[in-house]
């Protein structure tokens, strides 16, 4: 979580979404590009609305990666590149979201992200406008405002009801994975025009296509046998599939064009000091301890517990989803008692409260009560702390269901009176590891180089993805490699 944003919830693109529902249009609209039939639900102007509120939510909730530069250069080259496509007028925007994850996304009207974690596993500009020219099709080709429109009918029919406040909504999302609305998920013949899309905008570009098809090879060794796998391979499957396919419309279409622009030295140049991982400064766990080095506090969460920071929540349930308890940090003038604030608290979220007390968790004055609300479909109980520090005010919502409230409360109040100063002031200093290039001064192996800059053996994998050479392959004299800044 960060000090500067507001707590938002997705509950207004909700409620957009349900309203064009309501006053959208049921019809079937051939597409410019390809012909086929679809499913159109909404106008070219509801499209741009539901992608405007969807990226507003989006650069608050996942934040914009702070750096001007690098978000002016990915603006210009999606901007190059979606003047030429087949739907110039949009009021298209480009953006780097603050996201160790390797994702690109593609919202209705023309709103094109890419994180912070994609950036640092491309190797060349090419790379980079083969996956901008990819998510362009999305939209050029109408799939983003058609999967988003089957998305409103589906979550009409069974969600909706349960979206009752923020809260239980928000509880849904660490049940059923955050932000689902807004990664579309799209099929695999999408997929494969998206693909050929990307190919014809980076040759009318200028640019080769090769490192688009070379890009997938890194995505494809990324979800190799890792837990993790990287949100854009595991949407579109097949990554070795998709190389070939690239190479082979490749050798079709380029005709005469010859010089296809590359751009690696330039591309590793920006990269430089480029932010790699989750970046500490945000709040980072130790074991079961959360650390928030710029806002001072640490607390607890039970053993085996799940814990997910993001921008504006920090969520945390235990393995078996029963329960979720999420914390968010609101603003109130200076001097409103923790008590005062949750009964404002309560009454905005329309919350039955019980008999609550006062409370001193570490340095800090707090309350704490019991709650419960209703839903269409069931009752959900809850213990809520709140805890204020200066201006600050932190919310600490437990929530579960009836039947399980007796055992929870005295997790949830564990998790409460554990809130604290950080303890070990060494965790107030902790930094980001940044990428850095690192020119190799003769001919030797990948991991020699690696060794010869200083890299752990720990890094040793993660950099032969990043760099997208295997440990024992020769890198030439001269060329610069990705390593890693470690903070001390
Ligand atoms: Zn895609």
């Amino acid at each position: 979580m960060t000090t500067t944003r507001a707590s938002a919830s997705l509950a207004r693109s909700w409620s957009l979404l349900y309203l064009l529902v309501a006053i959208g249009w049921m019809g079937c609209a051939r597409d410019p590009i390809t012909g086929r039939r679809q499913l159109v639900l909404v106008s070219e102007a509801e499209e741009i609305a539901m992608g405007r509120q969807a990226s507003a939510d989006v650069d608050v909730s996942m934040g914009l990666y702070p750096d001007d530069a690098l978000q002016t250069y990915v603006e210009g080259l999606g901007l190059e590149l979606a003047r030429r496509s087949e739907r110039p007028e949009l009021p298209w925007r480009f953006r780097i979201v603050d996201s160790p994850v390797v994702n690109a996304f593609a919202l209705p009207g023309g709103y094109i992200y890419v994180t912070r974690g994609i950036l640092a596993h491309m190797g060349s500009e090419a790379a980079l406008v083969g996956v901008l020219g990819h998510e362009i099709g999305h939209v050029t080709a109408r799939h983003s405002v058609e999967q988003m429109s089957k998305q409103q009918l589906a979550g009409l029919g069974v969600g909706l009801g349960g979206i009752f406040f923020p809260e239980v909504q928000q509880f849904g999302d660490v049940l059923g994975g955050s932000l689902g609305l807004l990664f579309l998920k799209f099929g695999r013949d999408a997929e494969r025009e998206s693909d050929r899309l990307g190919v014809r905008y980076s040759l009318t570009a200028g640019y080769d296509p090769t490192e688009m098809a070379t890009f997938f090879a890194v995505l494809g060794r990324l979800s190799e046998g890792r837990a993790s796998v990287p949100s854009w391979a595991s949407t579109h499957p097949d990554p070795q599939d998709r190389e070939q396919a690239i190479l082979e419309q490749l050798r079709v279409e380029r005709g005469a064009l010859t010089d296809l622009e590359v751009g690696e030295e330039g591309y590793l140049s920006r990269l430089d000091g480029l932010v790699f991982g989750e970046n500490p400064r945000e709040g980072f766990m130790r074991d079961q301890r959360f650390i928030h080095p710029e806002l001072r506090f640490q607390l607890d969460y039970p053993e085996g517990w799940r814990v997910q920071n993001t921008q504006t929540v920090v969520y945390a349930a235990p393995p078996d989803g029963g329960a979720a308890l999420q914390l968010t940090l609101a603003r109130a003038p200076e001097g409103t008692s923790p008590e005062a604030h949750a009964r404002d608290f309560f009454r905005k979220n329309r919350l039955e409260f019980g008999t609550g007390e006062q409370l001193r968790v570490g340095p800090f004055t707090a309350y704490r009560a019991p709650f419960r609300a209703r839903t269409q479909n069931a009752e959900i109980y809850g213990q809520a702390g709140f805890i204020a520090d200066g201006e600050l005010l932190y919310e600490l919502i437990g929530l579960t269901r009836a039947n399980a409230i007796r055992g929870y409360t005295p997790i949830f109040n564990a998790v409460i009176e554990s809130f604290d100063r950080v303890t070990d002031e060494r965790d107030l200093e902790v930094q980001p590891s940044r990428l850095k290039l690192y020119t190799v001064p003769r001919s030797m192996t990948l991991a020699n180089a690696l060794e010869q800059a200083g890299m752990t053996e720990d890094d040793r994998d993660t950099l032969s993805i990043v760099n997208n050479l295997r440990l024992n392959e020769t890198v030439a004299a001269g060329k610069r490699i990705k390593i890693l800044e470690r903070s001390p």
